[in-house]
């Protein structure tokens, strides 16, 4: 099958005799051989078996488990081909209600990630492996460098990793449910320098807690502060609900656009901080703000985009479900000595409607949601209260068209779309975008 065109998350697509194929690893401009996995009626996925004509764009995936791992799905392609993939996804899905511009790469796309997250388990032969579990699936596949990861935080995972076989600690073993250690996050402060372990375990109980400490902070004296997290839960979810600080503070401190910024292991903080200034930078500039407006931060995290456009605002007003990070966004206010935000703990939609029939009316409105989207009683309650503008902050695609659909048709017009990237090598897609009225 020849590759004529690309999905949005990553597959090459072909056709033959009518009859659609998704190749995952097969890139535009590609002659494959691939094996039938399944079909529907008019569409079907096949594995690619063999590059019989390798495109013009093609290029060697530069890290050795890009097809096991399936985390990177635009690897076969060069970063400038990635940028021009991710450009075309957002016309043709954004085009028609305003022009797109070109889209903020990055000058140095590797090791971007700030946060890493790598699952231990056991391999067959019953020996510790850590790294990422493979797309779609619960497998670990063994990585001890990723090209997307900051380098440090790998390090300290392979170290504590080989550390669990000296001091006798078993990794966590889904079939079997024994064992302790079920996953280490890292997060590093690229700007503070500053380093948080959390090692997510099944129970409080750490033996040689005092001993492993003493080592891991020898061998990395990077690492400021360290945590333990409790998860004896079955599921998706790599973090539990109890924590104990080992180690520090039990938070990191960062710094984005000259603020100083709190984030504690359940907090959402941007991966990717390069790009995040870019991102903000954007979002600020087409607020408008005069230094008058009242602003509402949707979907806040730990404050970050209210509390930079805090200094042009007259009042921030910021709203966000995770309480960690809503506690992170009051002390980082008081770091900064900023005078004019507040946080609230809470669901966006039902903060949007209970200001917007307590008759208090944003001017502008920041609003950054999850993948998924805003919901109906956000985005009809922020219809309601009618701000001059609303600068929407997206990491996917779909929903956003979604919730733009709903804004157009409540009497506002896009006037900007300014996509930035994020996520180099990967298949995501962030945007930001800026309405206004429409007269
Ligand atoms: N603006 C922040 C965070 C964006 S991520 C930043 O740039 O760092 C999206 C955030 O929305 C997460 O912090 C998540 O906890 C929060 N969130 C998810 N659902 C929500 C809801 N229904 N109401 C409010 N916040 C929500």
């Amino acid at each position: 099958v020849r590759i004529e065109d690309m999905s949005d998350t990553g597959e090459g697509i072909g056709k033959t005799d009518g009859f659609i194929w998704f190749v995952k690893d097969a890139v535009i401009g590609d002659v494959v051989a691939a094996k039938v996995m399944k079909t529907k009626k008019s569409y079907g996925f096949a594995r690619l078996i063999q590059v019989l004509e390798p495109s013009a764009c093609r290029v060697t995936p530069r890290c050795p488990s890009a097809r096991q791992c399936g985390g990177c799905q635009l690897q076969n392609l060069p970063y400038s081909e990635q940028l021009l993939h991710k450009q075309r996804q957002l016309v043709s899905l954004l085009g028609e209600f305003c022009h797109v511009n070109d889209i903020f790469g990055m000058d140095e796309p590797t090791h971007y990630r700030n946060k890493v997250c790598a699952a231990f388990g056991l391999d067959r032969q019953r020996h510790i492996i850590s790294g990422i579990y493979q797309t779609g699936s619960h497998s670990i596949i063994p990585v001890d460098e990723c090209m997307i990861e900051d380098k440090i935080a790998d390090g300290i995972i392979v170290d504590i990793r080989n550390m669990l076989r000296s001091f006798k600690i078993q990794a966590f073993d889904e079939r079997t449910g024994t064992g302790w250690l079920r996953h280490v996050l890292v997060r590093r402060g690229f700007q503070s320098g500053q380093v948080m372990v959390v090692l997510v375990a099944v129970s409080p109980i750490f033996k040689l807690q005092k001993p492993f400490l003493k080592k891991l902070t020898e061998l990395h004296p990077e690492i400021t502060t360290v945590v333990l997290n409790i998860n004896d839960r079955f599921g998706p979810v790599v973090l539990g609900s109890r924590e104990k600080v080992l180690l520090g503070d039990g938070y990191i401190e960062d710094s984005l656009l000259g603020l100083c910024f709190r984030i504690s292991p359940r907090s959402f903080y941007q991966i990717n901080p390069v790009q995040t200034e870019k991102l903000y930078s954007i979002a600020i500039e087409m607020a408008g703000l005069t230094g008058k407006e009242l602003v509402l931060d949707a979907y806040c995290g730990v404050g970050t985009i209210g509390l930079c456009a805090a200094g042009k605002a007259g009042q921030v007003l910021g709203v966000e479900l995770n309480r960690d990070a809503v506690k992170d966004a009051i002390i980082n206010a008081k770091l900064n000595s900023i005078k004019n935000c507040w946080f609230t703990a809470g669901d966006a939609g039902k903060y949007m409607e209970e200001m917007s029939t307590g008759g208090k009316r944003p001017d502008v409105v920041f609003m950054d949601p999850p993948r998924s989207g805003s919901s109906p009683q956000f985005l009809s309650s922020l219809l309601r209260a009618a701000p001059k503008r609303i600068v929407y902050i997206s990491c996917g695609p779909d929903s956003l068209r979604r919730d733009l659909d709903v804004l157009v048709s409540g009497g506002y017009r896009v006037s900007r779309i300014q996509p930035v990237d994020m996520f180099p090598y990967t298949n995501h897609v962030e945007s930001v975008c800026l309405l206004t009225k429409s007269k």
